[in-house]
């Protein structure tokens, strides 16, 4: 139970510029031994004038001021973070250790191919089982997010249908799929065309042929997030790629929650063309604070000659880079993508094999059925149906009952020590919070969470104001979050003015 607020007396961190002195410093530089530059003359109008105002602090200073910070950090590594669709699960260590051997960690991105044939061979071997795993030809691994890979799909998808002398320009997209993806349509140049995912929560075949009827020859696709955002199994997958299929349009499997999946069933089977894997979710990269990331994208051979170069794959001679694809979509990503991620999520993958990636799939699942199952006593759920790796509740009763709403709910839940699931999302669920536990969460944990709700909407009843009002217990109590959005502060200035 968290007691008393205990804000006031807990130590506010100043920025690392109020801390120091004049003249203090963590470095000892030895005496120059060159002739001094007349900076003035050199740079002229560009010299500054004014020495810039940096901190200057020793070294015991910076490093407890970053480690204080560290700690208030909020982080898997310390507690339980339910953020639906964001996969927070925990990441293995061993994955580190993979990632921080010297002849990965130090190879210069332009160490040439002969000289880096161990990196390139992971990256084929890693490419050969994200095709198996997901039942598709290929793999490029350049993309850096998984809204990057969405957008490489959907470029290969338009470059496929100009070879063929089409430019169609809708892509079908229902109302369960993610964020992401009518934004990736959007950049590409495509016409994002909603439709309802209907009462049930997936997508209906037929309505789906209704709407695509409307649209004449102009089909260029069908993005599915599946599972979607209810966290629910897009059952009707294979009849929805014929409906597309029929028309000459390719289907998009938006493929970042695999880990409700793997081993089980398999994307390319179910008719899905192109996708892209989050390999910092499913394949376990920290990804906290939006970085980093890596959206490799799988595709089936008719889009092949469009896939990002360079291609990185086996030739006679060993591991080479090919550029010769002169239907290629062209280069995403400087470099080869996130390669530290590749190393980590190949060494998970070899780690679990595939018995252990199907018992991943099977742990989350379990999981989030019995968060659904016994928490759905005091939060109903969206949409009532057995769900896969994530369940989305509604606060239409709780509010209904107390005037206690989502919002209030999530930033209370931070008092008790848990990092607040997803709120407001997906739109088709009303006050909605997406809770995703995760496989890695022992039962006790998910018992702790279903107590502090429970707990919560017995504070909603006794004291709603005590909720209203959460966070009490952190630095900083409630956020006015549409000012900060809309006018946030991100410099520090001296005195303590900040600006835009
Ligand atoms: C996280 C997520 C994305 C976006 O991935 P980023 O790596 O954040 O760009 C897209 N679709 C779904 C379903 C997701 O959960």
């Amino acid at each position: 139970m968290p007691g008393e607020a205990t804000r006031g007396l807990q130590f506010i961190e100043p920025p690392i510029f109020e801390r120091g002195a004049r003249g203090r410093s963590g470095a000892s530089v030895p005496a120059l031994d060159v002739p001094p530059v007349d900076i003035g003359r050199e740079l002229g109008a560009l010299a500054r004038v004014e020495p810039a105002a940096l901190p200057e602090a020793s070294e015991p200073e910076v490093f407890r001021h970053f480690v204080r910070l560290s700690q208030k950090n909020f982080a898997i590594d310390s507690q339980f973070y339910p953020l639906g669709s964001c996969t927070m699960k925990h990441n293995p260590k061993v994955n580190e250790w993979a990632a921080r051997l010297d002849g990965f960690a130090a190879l210069h991105p332009l160490t040439p191919p002969h000289l880096a044939q161990g990196a390139l061979e992971l990256m084929v071997a890693l490419q050969d089982l994200l095709a198996e795993i997901v039942g598709m030809d290929e793999v490029t691994l350049q993309p850096a997010a998984g809204a990057q890979g969405e957008l490489t799909g959907l470029m290969m998808i338009r470059a496929y249908h100009r070879s063929l002398g089409r430019s169609p320009t809708k892509i079908f997209i229902p109302d369960s799929a993610h964020g992401t993806n009518p934004a990736s349509c959007a950049l590409n140049g495509f016409e994002a065309v909603p439709f309802p995912a209907g009462d049930r929560g997936i997508v209906d075949p037929e309505t789906l042929a209704r709407a695509v009827e409307q649209a004449g020859d102009d089909v260029a696709g069908l993005m599915i997030t599946n599972p979607n955002t209810l966290g629910l199994y897009e059952s009707g997958l294979p009849q929805i790629a014929e409906v597309i299929h029929g028309k000459g349009g390719l289907v998009y499997g938006d493929g970042a929650n695999m880990n409700a999946v793997l081993g089980r069933s398999r994307p390319g089977d179910a008719g899905v063309d192109v996708m892209q894997f989050n390999l910092h979710k499913t394949f376990t990269t920290p990804h906290g604070g939006g970085g980093p990331g890596s959206g490799p994208v799988a595709f089936k051979r008719l889009l092949s000659a469009f896939q990002p170069t360079p291609v990185v794959r086996k030739g006679t001679s060993g591991y080479e880079l090919d550029d010769q694809r002169p239907a290629s979509v062209g280069r995403v990503r400087s470099f080869f993508g996130n390669f530290g991620m590749m190393v980590r999520a190949y060494t998970y993958i070899r780690e679990l094999g595939p018995e252990g990636l199907k018992a991943v799939t099977d742990m989350a699942v379990l999981n989030a059925n019995y968060l659904a199952a016994r928490l759905k006593e005091t939060l109903p759920l969206g949409v009532d149906a057995p769900v896969l790796h994530e369940a989305v509740f509604t606060d239409r009763k709780l509010e209904a009952e107390t005037g206690v709403k989502t919002l209030d709910l999530a930033k209370r839940l931070i008092d008790y020590g848990f990092h607040p699931p997803t709120v407001y999302f997906p739109l088709v669920v009303r006050g909605a919070l997406m809770v995703e536990p995760t496989e890695t969460e022992t039962k006790q944990t998910l018992d702790a969470f279903i107590s502090a709700i429970e707990a919560i909407k017995q504070e909603a009843t006794d004291d709603p104001e005590l909720v209203k009002n959460a966070p009490h217990l952190t630095q900083i109590g409630r956020l006015d979050e549409a000012r900060a959005a809309r006018k946030p502060s991100l410099r520090w200035r001296p005195g303590g003015a900040s600006e835009a």
